[in-house]
């Protein structure tokens, strides 16, 4: 059978992934992106490998896919992550009352687990409040987000794939009945429009999708951009990744990156995605909510404040009630469109997991008969992305 083609738009942790995972099955694979690699919300996360520990009361379904996940990625993607743990740490009678619900949550989503006393968890984490009544360990990590993302480039690109970056989709292509056969597209580099036509097309465009859906004609995609912000400081105050021990709230995790802390996050609706303010008001909440867990980042340099945007999955819940986990949506199922299939929702953590859904699917649609084979193999180094040339014609 001929090799069939595939557009990944989006160039995000999901469009790397999925590109990837195509390109491995054996598919010619062109993402088109329209900016650089992690443009979008993936070029700014906290860079939290979850354990799922945060999720594992309300949202076990996202829980036991960030274990697993974080399982698997800390054997392909060793390069990039900092296998370093993560506290629950308990400091009000709110937090103590969550403590068992919250180990509960975590034995059921067979997420490992170790309580330690005050004197021990100051042992470990100097700098944290002396007010702590317990911490919990959990297999929380921190992972470099831009080289996770050119991880995947790269090995996307090792196996065939071409990664056309500053090229933006404006319009897909059809045939006479509606379904999609391509795209058109803005190539910034050249100051041209291009058109590219494919099997099919994958839509891995994060808090746009639904913008992108509508192009194609498709205006039900159930999409909730969530944005929040985070606020860098300049030390590493703490080695391991410090989370509150309460239900999921804002400001409650501290992720150390380098030489640095990030402080995050908020949880609030947008109406335009492309420039979402930084308020005043958030970053002084994320200092003093990081406060009552590191008191001396008071003391310590604020390096800088950012936004990005969850692309959830609506769900007709609000706020952190919506779930983390993902949906792959067959617009032929949707709306009747064949050649197109939108994969959102997710956290970076589950994106080797996201793809591999989305490409069973690229797969089934086509009559490809090809198996995932992203779980055992080490991504190469997220340094051959620039080495590999790109053969664009
Ligand atoms: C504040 C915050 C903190 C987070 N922290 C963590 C964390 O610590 N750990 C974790 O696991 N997860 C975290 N997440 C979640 C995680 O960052 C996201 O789930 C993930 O980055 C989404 O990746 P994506 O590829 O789906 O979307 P994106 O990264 O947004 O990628 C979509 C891409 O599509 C491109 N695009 C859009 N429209 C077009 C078009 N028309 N043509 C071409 N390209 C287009 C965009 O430029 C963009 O690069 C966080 C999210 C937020 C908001």
């Amino acid at each position: 059978m001929d090799k069939p083609h595939v557009i990944v738009i989006g160039a995000g942790f999901t469009g790397v992934a999925v590109a990837y995972d195509l390109a491995k099955r054996g598919m010619d694979v062109t993402v088109l992106e329209r900016g650089p690699i992690a443009n979008g919300t993936s070029g700014r996360t906290h860079g939290l490998l979850h354990s799922g520990a945060r999720y594992a009361v309300d949202d076990q379904e996202s829980a036991i896919e960030c274990i697993d996940e974080n399982t698997i990625l800390r054997k392909i993607a060793a390069q990039v992550i900092e296998p370093n743990g993560g506290l629950f740490v308990g400091i009000d009678d709110s937090d103590m009352n969550y403590r068992d619900k919250f180990i509960e949550g975590c034995q059921e989503c067979h997420i490992p687990l170790e309580e330690y006393k005050p004197e021990i968890a100051l042992r470990l984490e100097p700098e944290l409040t002396k007010k702590i009544r317990t911490a919990i360990l959990v297999p929380d990590g921190t992972f470099d987000p831009l080289r996770l993302a050119l991880a995947f480039a790269a090995s996307a690109k090792f196996h065939g794939a071409k990664f056309r970056l500053f090229c933006e989709v404006t319009g897909f292509l059809f045939d006479g009945l509606g379904n999609v056969t391509g795209v058109k597209f803005s190539d910034r580099t050249k100051g041209k429009m291009e058109e590219l036509s494919a099997d099919i097309v994958v839509s891995a465009t994060g808090s746009w999708c639904g913008e992108v859906a509508e192009m194609a004609g498709d205006p039900n995609i159930p999409i909730r951009p969530t944005p929040g912000v985070m606020v860098t400081y300049d030390q590493r105050l703490c080695q391991r990744v410090i989370n509150r021990l309460n239900e999921p709230g804002d400001g409650d995790i501290i992720v150390p990156q380098r030489q640095m802390i990030t402080v995050g996050t908020t949880s609030f609706e947008a109406d335009n995605l492309d420039y979402i303010p930084v308020t005043e008001q958030q970053v002084n909440l994320m200092y003093h909510r990081g406060c009552e867990l590191i008191p001396s980042i008071a003391n310590t340099r604020e390096r800088g404040a950012f936004m990005a945007s969850r692309p959830l999955v609506d769900s007709g819940l609000k706020g952190r009630s919506l779930a983390r986990t993902f949906k792959c949506f067959d617009h032929k199922v949707s709306q009747n469109i064949d050649g197109l299939v939108t994969i959102t929702g997710g956290k970076a953590t589950t994106l080797r997991l996201m793809a591999e859904k989305t490409v069973d699917l690229v797969c089934q649609k086509l009559s490809f008969p090809a198996a995932c084979e992203t779980i055992e193999t080490p991504l190469i180094s997220y340094r051959q992305y620039f080495s590999i040339p790109n053969e664009v014609n």
